[in-house]
């Protein structure tokens, strides 16, 4: 009984930046990446996991585009 060698990092990749806190509300579009400026956006936590950090402009809205979550990979409208 062999068994293979498997080599996993034990680093994860370093995160850049650390100005900004990695959490907190939406201030870009989860969908397409917009801003979220203007009136009907909306900034809400992750159905599933419930980070923060999910946010739909007024267009993804209307049209019901899909987003996910950068956590939990969480997908849905
Ligand atoms: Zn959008
Ligand atoms: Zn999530």
């Amino acid at each position: 009984m062999s068994a293979p060698e498997s080599q996993t990092p034990s680093t994860p990749p370093a995160v850049g930046g650390g100005a900004s806190a990695p959490t907190g509300p939406a201030k870009s579009c989860s969908s397409c990446g917009r801003a979220l400026i203007g009136w009907g956006v909306v900034s809400f936590p992750c159905p599933k996991c419930g980070s923060l950090g999910l946010g739909r402009c007024a267009q993804c809205r209307d049209q019901s585009v899909g987003y996910r979550c950068r956590v939990c990979d969480f997908q849905g409208p």
